[in-house]
């Protein structure tokens, strides 16, 4: 096991400030149990999972609650025991609306697990692919994306190189980081797992030189591991996390446009879905709870909670002293690639890893104004697009036009309206684009 400085270095990106001393050096805290929770049926890409359960049942943590509905899509357990108060509708950290099972926990310690796979070593590749998709395990770094169906590619698909992503490029954000600090031999074991099932050769350990304790807990966790297996560092640069702009960084392979990472031989994975795949082929445990780092300016004491899925913001926000005063802004994941929401009444899920409170002092407010050609724009986006035409075409509603200009292949990372002096919402443009894209090739399957 070597370490090696990545040989690639992709191009656009920016630096923004990254502020993850806030709560870089908190150690994970569990969270007390809420009063309740408001699990969410939607925590993952694709359909939501279909209730089992119905208002008065009693639930045990762990047990199946909601069952997977289609091919994507993700079973949703209970993260905690006790009673079924309501099933109805909520606000989720995305900003769109979906069902939840809200539950009442009432204390109980007993655990409804799946039976433990005794050795993944010798264990079929069906098994693990079937119990990791029994536990619900979606990748935990933002999209969702059943990771079951991922660790499937076609036959003609083969994987030559496992990416464990360690990045965590969004600014403020901690939870992977202190992930690899404090589970590291267990994220060990998930990387294993993995690669076991996907009969990758390579396995690279992808972090950002901004981390070195991060760096430096890997390296003594994977030492001794069998294979071509190496830490690759990156140089800090956002979007560095993105799979396409990573695949690069440690590869120099290029996903092509419209493409995905198995058409060049790569899976990429994130460092918490790899706890997670861990969790659920050796404990037996479902993904119910999850690292989340809630931070900025505007709260008491920047922490990193492990969370059952279904807190409400307003609980993490307690277990961390409170407000300091009114925050301006709260935003759902990191203040990048997030999403601003309008109340703590919002329930976290698989995919939430950041809660993001700042007060009015870290905001700048601008007027929109016209694009003044200047260009940055298309220097700073890292898939090569031109967001300035981009977001004129989705203004102008052309949405043929910016479908042929490649709109489909934006990441929404939010580069282009970091560095435009004209302050144009194009993060906005792009989703509201997209939406429309997708809808419009969903009408035309029917
Ligand atoms: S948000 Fe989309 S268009 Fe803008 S820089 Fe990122 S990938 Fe490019
Ligand atoms: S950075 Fe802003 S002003 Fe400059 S070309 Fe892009 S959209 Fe126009």
């Amino acid at each position: 096991m070597q370490t090696t400085p990545s040989p690639f270095t992709f191009s656009g990106g920016i630096h923004p400030s990254y502020n993850k001393e806030l709560c870089s050096g908190a150690p994970i805290r569990e969270l007390p149990m809420p009063a309740r929770l408001v699990v969410p049926l939607s925590q993952h890409l694709g359909a939501p999972a279909k209730p089992l359960v119905n208002v008065g049942d009693t639930v045990k943590a762990g047990q199946l609650i909601a069952e997977q509905n289609g091919f994507i899509s993700a079973p949703v357990h209970a993260p905690a025991g006790g009673k079924v108060a309501a099933i109805e509708e909520t606000l989720t950290a995305a900003g769109r609306t979906c069902a939840a099972i809200v539950i009442e926990p009432d204390g109980s310690q007993e655990w409804e697990l799946l039976p433990r796979i005794a050795d993944w070593r010798t264990a079929d590749k069906k098994d693990l692919l079937a119990q990791i998709g029994a536990a619900g395990v979606v990748g935990m770094g933002g999209a969702g994306f059943p990771t079951r169906i991922k660790l499937s590619p076609p036959a003609d698909k083969p994987i030559d190189t496992v990416i464990l992503n360690g990045a965590e490029c969004e600014p403020y954000l901690t939870s992977d980081h202190r992930m690899m600090l404090e589970f590291a031999r267990e994220i060990r074991v998930g990387a294993e797992i993995i690669r076991q099932i996907l009969g990758a050769k390579s396995l690279r350990i992808a972090i950002e030189d901004n981390k070195p304790d991060a760096i430096a807990a890997m390296e003594q966790a994977f030492q001794g591991i069998d294979g071509d297996v190496a830490v690759t560092v990156l140089r800090t640069s956002y979007p560095q996390g993105s799979e396409k702009q990573q695949i690069y960084s440690v590869t120099g392979r290029e996903v092509p446009r419209g493409g995905l990472p198995m058409d060049v031989g790569c899976v990429v994975e994130n460092v918490s879905t790899a706890y997670a795949v861990y969790d659920a082929v050796a404990n037996g445990r479902p993904l119910v709870r999850r690292v989340i780092s809630v931070t900025g300016d505007a709260v008491q004491q920047p922490s990193n909670l492990l969370a059952p899925a279904g807190t409400l913001y307003s609980d993490l926000v307690a277990a961390c002293g409170g407000l300091r005063g009114k925050p301006a802004k709260v935003i759902s994941g990191g203040p990048m690639m997030g999403f601003t929401v309008s109340t703590l009444n919002v329930p976290t899920g698989k995919t939430a890893s950041g809660l993001l409170l700042l007060s009015a002092g870290k905001i700048s407010s601008y007027t929109s104004q016209a694009c003044i050609s200047c260009g940055r724009c298309v220097d700073a986006c890292p898939m090569g697009l031109n967001p300035s035409e981009l977001s004129q075409c989705i203004e102008a509603d052309d949405i043929e036009s910016a479908e042929q200009i490649a709109l489909m292949d934006c990441v929404e990372c939010g580069c282009c309206a970091y560095v435009c002096p004209a302050h144009r919402p194009m993060v906005h443009h792009m989703r509201r684009g997209k939406a429309l894209v997708m809808a419009k090739r969903s009408a035309a399957k029917k």
